[in-house]
Formats: structure tokens, sequence, C-alpha cells
């Protein structure tokens, strides 16, 4: 069986689960339930990444201790993403015995090998960012992420030689394309190696920093908190036991936000190097939602939370947006607006209206009852099975890109064949003639085939939908995958419709 091992950057426990956590973990779901339907094992790994100044110093504001702090953070997300449905098979919390005690045996390894030193740096360290910035990488002399002057700091610390692995990442980025995707990124993470690559910084004294996990080669220094959180993708699956470790690690596809684009495309592949592991399958790389009312803050109320959207809209409507709006790996606005507009034209009046149309007119004509279809398809019958063949075939290609948009958009595109289908054979006119009572019933059963097929191709999408679909189909998993025109036995009874996608009255569409 084939494997794929999808995960999402630990999240770090400094903010409550917003709008950009939300999407990477809709995402992964999503991937993670497709690669499922098309027969693949498929294991979701997600998590919190809870050490660092960042931490400490949230938790000291919060009054408590970074511990305490971090449960409380740690289990907000995992409760989240249980509401949510995100189908994750581990939660790693980077203070987890197991985590950290991997970490320290990788960090063995590599000082052991010789890839880890001792010496002296000083240089500008943004306290914000947990890191040293060089003069070109600052804007007027700021950190450009923190608007901040970093603080010039000297001190000793403790070295990877990540600069040994320059040439070899180049070559491992050039030899496979779409290791790093989509191409701008792999674009500017090669135009990045341009530039000598230095030596990262691992350690933290931990007369500045004790919320950490001890060098095992000294301990007065903490790890560097990406050293500690980039490992989770391999602890969680060694902790795992069994053949986990063997069966799912080259098979990792990380999804990540584009801001830790680096640590991922080059502290992690040149650590995996010096531990002697493969790297990883595929680095996604996704864009930023950005505010209609602009930058999402706690101040200004725009602050997107997922459970309540979840509450206003069904989760399932909002997951659809999430993916049908942005395009994987540029940026997409979100609003609320754009939100409604999708949910009323998409999912109420498109794909909610075609469903109870249909089911309804089969309730009224046969009483629910499925009627055979003829020997020789009509041509409409025809190419209506053929549009949603296709649509499944270019669904499939845009999923092999996480082209998420395009794939949910030609399953549209067949559904608007389908509305045209109805107006087309006009089953609620000819229903009033006795003798085309029989085609009324194969055109019917045409159209629950549009329904079946919908609730298989988009099940990763909206999970909770395809299943009312199923249940108003009145039919289980096994008849999903049958062949157009074979799925419903003689005497087959679907149910009475039922409202799916409530429309969303606002102001302005009232
Ligand atoms: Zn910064």
């Amino acid at each position: 069986m084939e494997r794929v091992y999808i995960t999402t950057p630990l999240y770090y426990v400094n903010a409550e689960p917003h709008l950009g956590h939300t999407y990477t973990a809709v995402v992964a779901d999503a991937l993670k339930r497709y690669f499922q339907s098309i027969g693949y094992e498929a294991f979701l790994l997600t998590g919190t990444d809870e050490h660092g100044d960042k931490i400490a110093q949230a938790a000291a504001a919060a009054g408590s201790t970074p511990k305490e702090y971090a449960d409380r953070i740690s289990d907000l997300f995992r409760s989240t993403w249980d509401a949510c449905g995100i189908a994750y098979d581990h939660f790693l919390r980077t203070t987890d015995t197991y985590h950290q005690e991997y970490v320290q045996k990788i960090l063995q390894k590599i000082y052991d090998a010789g890839e880890i030193y001792f010496g002296e740096y000083g240089g500008l360290y943004c306290y914000g960012c947990e890191r040293f910035y060089t003069e070109k990488e600052l804007l007027d002399g700021k950190c450009p992420d923190h608007q901040v002057a970093p603080d010039y700091i000297s001190e000793k610390n403790y070295f990877f030689r990540m600069s040994k692995y320059q040439e070899r990442l180049i070559k491992e980025i050039q030899n496979k394309p779409n290791l790093i995707r989509p191409e701008r990124y792999r674009a500017e993470v090669l135009a990045f190696l341009r530039e000598p690559l230095e030596d990262l910084c691992i350690s933290r004294p931990i007369n500045r920093l004790q919320w950490g996990i001890p060098l095992p080669f000294d301990g007065k220094y903490v790890t560097y908190v990406w050293f500690d959180a980039l490992l989770n993708y391999v602890s969680a699956l060694n902790y795992r036991g069994g053949d986990s470790l063997q069966n799912l690690w080259p098979k990792a596809q990380h999804l990540i936000a584009k801001d830790i684009l680096k640590p991922h495309a080059i502290y992690w592949p040149t650590m995996l190097m010096a531990a002697g592991l493969p790297l990883y399958d595929h680095l996604n790389v996704h864009g930023y939602w950005v505010m209609d009312s602009g930058k999402m803050s706690k101040s200004l109320g725009n602050v997107v939370r997922p459970l309540e959207m979840k509450a206003r809209f069904g989760m399932d409507a909002f997951r659809y947006f999430l993916l049908r709006e942005m395009a994987f790996g540029q940026d997409a606005k979100f609003s609320e607006e754009a939100l409604v507009t999708r949910i009323n034209a998409d999912l109420a009046n498109n794909l909610g209206n075609l469903v109870s149309r249909v089911l309804a007119m089969q309730q009224k004509y046969f009483a629910g009852v499925v009627q055979p279809l003829a020997s020789e398809w009509a041509r409409e019958d025809l190419e209506l099975s053929a549009k949603f063949a296709q649509a499944e075939i270019d669904l499939n290609s845009y999923m092999a890109d996480l082209q998420f948009h395009r794939a949910l958009e030609s399953v549209w595109s067949a559904l608007d064949y389908a509305n045209r289908y109805i107006v087309q054979t006009a089953p609620f006119t000819l229903i009033k003639d006795l003798g085309k009572q029989t085609r009324v019933g194969e055109v019917l059963h045409h159209l629950l085939e549009v329904v079946r097929t919908l609730a298989r191709v988009l099940a990763p999408f909206m999970p909770d939908s395809a299943a009312e679909l199923r249940g108003l189909l009145n039919i289980d998993l096994s008849v999903l995958t049958s062949r157009w025109g074979e799925a419903f036995s003689a005497g087959h009874k679907v149910n009475p419709p039922k409202v799916l996608f409530p429309r969303i009255e606002t102001d302005t569409n009232k």
C-alpha cells in the first residue's frame, strides 16, 4: 500500500488558534482525506511548539510558569482541532518527554560526529525572532518582522556546521524540482543559497534562557527552539514505534506558511543530512490570509477564530471557503462578505439547491424509489456522466499540485452542467405526460448518480456534508465507488430532501 505522511507545523503557543493556523490544519486534513480516498495509508501529525524566549516572556506576562502557560494554549489547539474535525493521528508537544529525549539523542549523535562545535558569536539579536540578524537582513536597521532595532550581543555558543551542507542542499533542490513548491518558494530558497551559508547557532546559555531542552553535552545551555521543534517530524514517528519511522519518514509532505520557509527549507534538510536521514518528499508552502480590514490583530477586533466561524457558518462551509478562495502558495483576502457570497452562491444556491430539487422530485414522483435506467442512455445522459468523470480526472491532477481551488472549481463546473441538464430534460414538465414517466425515472436516476458522485469527490473537502449526502441517498461507503448506473439496486429508496446549506441573510441581500 502506498503511504503518505502529512504534517502541519507545530503551532507556537504564543497565540490562540486563528485563521492562519486553521488554514494549514484544514489543508492538511483535506489532503489526508484525499489521499485516503485514492487508496493511500495516510498519517497526519500536528502539535505545539512550546520552548523559547517568547513563550517564557508570554508566560511571565500572564503570571504563570512556562509549563502551565504552554499546557493551557496547547490544550486550546488540541480541543480546537478536535471540534473542527481535523483528523490528526498524533499530536506532539515539544515538552513531551519522548520528544526531548529524541532531540538530545540527535544532538549527541551530531556532536559526536564533529558536526557541532563551540565558538564565540557576536551579532544583532532580535528577541522577538529569537535569532541573530545580519545587517543586510534588517530594514532601516530594524527587524523586518518586529520593527524593533535588534540588540548587539556577544556570547559563546554551540554551532551546527550548516555551511558544510550548502552544495549538497543546492543539488538536492535542483535535482528534485518539486521538493519545495510552489516554484516561487523554491526559487526564493535557491536565490538565498547563492550567498554563502553560515553555520547555525543551536544553543542559548541558560543564564539568558532556561525554558528549553538542555544540551546533552553541556548543561549550561539549552537547545535553540528551531533545532528542537523541527525534529518533531521524526521524533513523533520514532515514538509511535513499530514500522512508523521506516514506512513514513521519507514520505513526508510538510505544510507550512511562507514565514517559516527558511527553517524548513534550509535548517531542516541540512539537519537531516547531518543526522544521516533522507530528506522529506515535499515542502508545501502557502501564503497569508490578508484581512480586508487590514492586518489581523486583537486590538482591531478582526481576529478570525475557527470555532466562532464554525458556530456561525458551519465547519464545512468555512472549510469550503478556505480551500476554494486561496490559490495555494499565494496570498488571499479574507472578508466575511466574500465568505457569505461563496456560501450563498456555491453551496446554498448551486450544490444545496440541486440536491434538494432532485430528492424532492424523486419523493414526489416515485415515493423515493429509484427507477431503472434504459439499456441505451440518451446523449445528454452520456454527456452528464462524462462531464463528472472528467471533473474527477481534473480534480486528481489538480490535487497532485495542491491546487485545491482548481480541484473544487472542476467539480462546480460539472455541477453547473448538471443544473443545465435539469433545465434541458425538464423532468418537472415531462412528468405531466403519462407516456414520459419512464424517462423521468431515468433522468432522476442519473441525477442521483450526480449526488452520489458529489458525496465521493467532496468528502475530503467537506466530510460532514458528504456524509449527509450519503445519508440522503441511503447508501453506505461501499456503494460510493460503484460505476455510474450500477450503484442503486432495484427498489432502492432514497430519503426526502433537507436543507444542507442554509442561505445566509445579510443586510445587503435580504
Ligand atoms: Zn524580529
